[in-house]
């Protein structure tokens, strides 16, 4: 049996499962102050005998396994959850191996296993929800670095008649700052459910994320693009997608059908809580390996 937790700005998600993506129980926490979340995660925990827990969290966070503050969260801005250390919480509590990554390398994860991306050794998963950030696997690997990308937070053209501010604290108009909901939001005076009808809306947003999508397909050239988040529950912004994307690449590489190759999470909502507990396996399975090298 394995765990596995979402960890979001709104929310925590619980579950235990196995390794083929089947899930057992799973519970939703709200994300106030560690101190009452956390005690919440552990007792949920203990009602099961798990082998490993896998998390994939809101960010940034520090995976760098060589690193004195591996397995923290870093620089929000949300209360009480700067610095704190995630993973040695979990481990000290259950002395089990943990598998720690970001929130859409875990959906990514999840999606090239099970989902829209199945068996595919690349693949580049997007969040469009109260922020924006993309996981990639690259050869079979989650794309890592000196740390984990945060592509987000790249920079975009305007256009031209969009004189919002942006609302990103670092950048102010880097794409999250323009396109993510709270930016949706702020830019038209009204929450995105209540936009529905307004074209322009969403017309702008694939205008931006088509952008993105350029910039990754160029750098990263996945072999399938999984865009999830709040925000693409609005089909229309998958057909501005669409219209915008072959106008920017402009012939200069070949497209496959669009509509097949930037596609909806195949798991649905369940991308991010599959992909921890595919971390949780992994976790296991290299403690596994190590005990093996250290017995011999
Ligand atoms: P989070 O990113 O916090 O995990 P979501 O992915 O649900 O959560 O993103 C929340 C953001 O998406 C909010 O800004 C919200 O207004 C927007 N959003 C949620 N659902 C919809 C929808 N159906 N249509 C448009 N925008 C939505
Ligand atoms: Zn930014």
């Amino acid at each position: 049996m394995l765990g596995a937790i979402e960890a979001g700005g709104t929310k925590f998600v619980c579950a235990v499962g196995d390794a083929e993506g089947v899930l057992v129980d799973r519970i939703q926490i709200p994300t106030t102050v560690p101190n009452e979340t956390i005690p919440k995660v552990i007792d949920f925990f203990k009602q099961y005998e798990i082998n490993a827990v896998g998390i994939g969290s809101f960010g940034p966070i520090d995976v760098n396994k060589e690193s004195l503050t591996y397995g923290n969260i870093t620089s929000t801005p949300k209360p009480g959850w700067r610095d704190y250390p995630l993973v040695n919480t979990i481990k000290n509590v259950f002395s089990i191996p943990v598998g720690f990554n970001t929130d859409v390398n875990a959906a990514a994860l999840g999606e090239a296993t099970f989902g829209a991306a199945r068996g595919m050794v690349s693949c580049l998963y997007i969040t469009i929800g109260t922020g924006i950030g993309a996981g990639a696997i690259v050869q079979g690997q989650l794309l890592q670095g000196l740390s984990h990308p945060e592509m987000g937070h790249i920079l975009v053209r305007r256009y031209q008649d969009d004189h919002y501010n942006g609302k990103c604290p670092y950048h102010h108009d880097c794409l999250e700052g323009l396109a993510a909901g709270p930016a949706i939001e702020e830019r038209w005076g009204d929450k995105g459910l209540n936009l529905v009808d307004k074209d322009e809306v969403w017309d702008l947003e694939g205008y931006y994320i088509a952008q993105a999508l350029m910039q990754y397909m160029l750098i990263l050239s996945p072999k399938k693009i999984i865009l999830g988040g709040g925000v693409m529950n609005q089909k229309q912004v998958f057909t501005s997608i669409y219209k915008y994307l072959p106008e920017l690449i402009n012939g200069y590489i070949s497209l496959p059908e669009l509509s097949d190759y930037i596609v909806s999470p195949g798991l649905g909502d369940n991308a991010g809580i599959i992909g921890a507990l595919l971390l949780a396996n992994q976790a296991f399975q290299e403690e596994n390996r190590n005990e093996m090298t250290s017995g011999e």
